[in-house]
């Protein structure tokens, strides 16, 4: 990816089309990454409702939407998901924000 010089970006870093965050890997930015216990999900989407970066893979092909996983290219580690997961207040993470080894 080439960068740009600083007169060729927007004024004040404004994102000038909605939704275009799968444009932008995100991934390098991060220091703690999520990990993912699939066992103790309950596939309630509040990660995805939440996450701002459009990182968690979902399975769309049942009735219902399936929790699969994070899309670390696009993950940038805010640990928002792991903060909104409801299994984590009965003791039970379905996921958790761990350093990334690089
Ligand atoms: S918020 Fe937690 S329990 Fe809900 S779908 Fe995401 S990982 Fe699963
Ligand atoms: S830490 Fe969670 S909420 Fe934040 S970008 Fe990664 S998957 Fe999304």
């Amino acid at each position: 990816m080439s960068l740009k010089r600083a007169q060729e970006l927007p004024d004040a870093g404004i994102i000038t089309e909605a939704g275009n965050a799968v444009d932008f890997k995100t991934g390098d930015w991060r220091t703690y990454v999520p990990q993912f216990h699939e066992e103790n999900c309950i596939h309630c989407m509040f990660c995805w409702i939440y996450c701002p970066d459009s990182a968690i893979d979902v399975d769309t092909s049942g009735d219902k939407p399936q929790m699969k996983g994070i899309l670390l290219d696009h993950c940038k580690g805010c640990g928002i998901c792991a903060t909104e997961c409801p299994p984590a207040a009965k003791g039970k993470a379905a996921l958790v924000m761990v350093r990334e080894e690089k």
